[in-house]
């Protein structure tokens, strides 16, 4: 579904990525991993078109995205939810789901179904929500555009410990119908038992790939500096 191949990026004259392997297949949940800094980030900016790609390639389900502007990306089926979690604050949550919305099974009524609370504040405005509930829009608009795959970036970061829980089991529901979500998180715990597959980046390169159950203890202190 989607692949990147090699791919190296930056910011201006800095080199951020130096080489990024990463595969995620249809109804897959790969758990995107290292410590701070280590690209992460770039990566997914990279894959949506916010980051320029200086080689390898991105590939959504064969096609080459090179070139191609983030919106394009987004139509192509890359649904976003990027760190810091932006909606329109001006606008309610009606209206923010609503400009977001593409034909799909992913309705008004269906995310609201996900996220209840976002029912409850329909007509608020979006800048005047918590933290969590603007996350929590931030994830409903991305599932509007009925995306191929998720790109979530540190959807919990910063929130209260009950709000992160309806966070986490949401993307929980999301694996269990079967999308294909790529993820970054911090908090391991949570991320480990819903990924099919981790990778590993140290200093913008991929330099562990496998299965959760695959990730000991040593490679986890080592990569990830956990205990
Ligand atoms: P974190 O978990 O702290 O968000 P990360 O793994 O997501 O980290 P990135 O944010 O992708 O890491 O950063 C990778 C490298 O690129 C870092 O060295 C960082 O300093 C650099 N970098 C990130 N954003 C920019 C930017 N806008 N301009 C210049 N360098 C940047």
């Amino acid at each position: 579904m989607l692949r990147l191949e090699g791919v190296t990026a930056g910011y201006g004259p800095v080199q951020a990525l130096f080489g990024v392997d990463l595969a995620v297949a249809p109804g897959q949940v790969v758990a995107l991993m290292g410590r701070n800094g280590m690209g992460k980030t770039t990566t997914i900016r990279a894959v949506m078109g916010l980051a320029a790609t200086w080689g390898g390639r991105v590939l959504l389900e064969g096609r080459d995205l090179a070139g191609l502007a983030p919106n394009a990306r987004a139509r192509l089926g890359l649904g976003l939810v990027p760190e810091g979690r932006r909606c329109f604050a001006p606008l309610s949550v009606a209206e923010n789901l609503r400009a977001s919305a593409r034909p799909g099974p992913w309705d008004r009524r269906a995310v609201e179904a996900l996220f209840p609370r976002l029912a409850e504040r329909r007509g608020q405005r979006a800048g005047t929500l918590s933290g969590g509930e603007q996350q929590m829009l931030a994830i409903a608009r991305a599932l509007m555009t009925n995306p191929r795959i998720l790109l979530l970036d540190e959807a919990t970061e910063g929130l209260a410990p009950a709000i992160r829980g309806e966070i986490w089991s949401a993307i929980t529901r999301l694996k269990a119908e079967g999308e294909a979500i790529l993820l970054v998180d911090k908090s391991v715990r949570e991320l480990l038992p819903l990924a099919d597959a981790c990778m590993v980046l140290e200093r913008g390169r991929s330099v562990w790939s496998g299965p959760p159950a695959a990730l000991t203890p040593q490679l986890a202190g080592r990569y990830l500096g956990l205990a």
